[in-house]
């Protein structure tokens, strides 16, 4: 693993998009994959499911210097509670990312300012597990608060693996027409609506992609990306941020790396991808 950010000259990685959560949502969400509810049609067994303190050292020997603890509600009333979990996390981590998140309720505004008041630095929005409106009245508010604040949200608005009501380029859109200072980093790349949300990032400064499970063989089954997109990918080389979902994958850390490396987008857009673009985005 080493070798490859070495390679590059390279201090280490940042990766924007690693799930940290309360050991037993994490041990439902690992349920959810390895009882096939992804929907995905085929097996996804969890290759990561050792301890926390035990991830997070593996994070650390792969040379990952930076990385989130994304997590999300799927229903009201958990969010700041998610949310206390997060910052405990992210205290007794220094290398983690404080992230937060939140859900479209009463209260949602109070508790997403008191996270930005205590230092969240990333938050995530899962359109698809959370299957609301990003419209939703009560959100506006909360992408006020993190556009002025200037904090990215990893938004899950793709519709892979499976589409959801929201799910697409047009809420989202919506969203960022009203909050034009709103930064989204749009996660797996949008996948299956790789062009739309290349596209979005295009018009708008302020739109990021993670690579999140992208060109793995795992995804490329399900929504491979088309290879005469691959020019716009090398032209955003200054928008695309490494994401791997660990430790919720079905294959080992590495193999994210090694299908960022065959797209043979030059060396420049892997040291871009794989760390100065997020250094720059969230001022490490
Ligand atoms: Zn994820």
């Amino acid at each position: 693993m080493a070798a490859f950010w070495r390679d590059l000259g390279l201090p280490g990685l940042v990766d924007i998009h690693t799930h940290f959560m309360p050991p037993k949502v994490l041990e439902k969400v690992w349920a959810f994959f390895e009882d096939g509810h992804a929907g995905v049609g085929r097996p996804w067994p969890i290759y990561y499911r050792q301890p926390e303190e035990e991830r997070v050292a593996l994070l650390r020997e792969f040379g990952v210097r930076r990385f989130s603890a994304l997590l999300y509600p799927h229903k009201p009333g958990m969010a700041a509670w998610l949310n206390s979990w997060a910052a405990g996390f992210a205290a007794r981590t220094p290398d983690a990312l404080h992230s937060a998140t939140f859900f479209p309720e009463p209260g949602a505004a109070a508790y997403v300012a008191e996270a930005i008041g205590a230092g969240a630095r990333l938050f995530k929005a899962h359109l698809q597990v959370g299957a609301y409106d990003p419209r939703d009245e009560t959100l506006d508010a909360v992408w006020g608060m993190l556009a002025e604040a200037r904090v990215p949200v990893v938004v899950h608005c793709g519709s892979g693996p499976t589409p959801g009501r929201f799910t697409g380029p047009g809420p989202v859109s919506e969203v960022l027409a009203r909050h034009p200072r709103l930064v989204v980093i749009v996660a797996h790349l949008g996948a299956p609506e790789y062009g739309d949300f290349l596209s979005l990032a295009g018009r708008v400064p302020d739109v990021y992609l993670d690579t999140t499970m992208a060109f793995t063989g795992f995804l490329e089954r399900l929504a491979p990306f088309p290879a005469a997109l691959l020019p716009r990918l090398a032209a955003l080389a200054d928008r695309i941020l490494l994401g791997s979902d660990f430790p919720n994958i079905p294959y080992p850390y590495l193999h994210q790396l090694k299908a960022l490396a065959r797209l043979d987008l030059g060396t420049d857009w892997l040291r871009a991808v794989c760390y100065h673009n997020a250094v720059r985005l969230l001022g490490l």
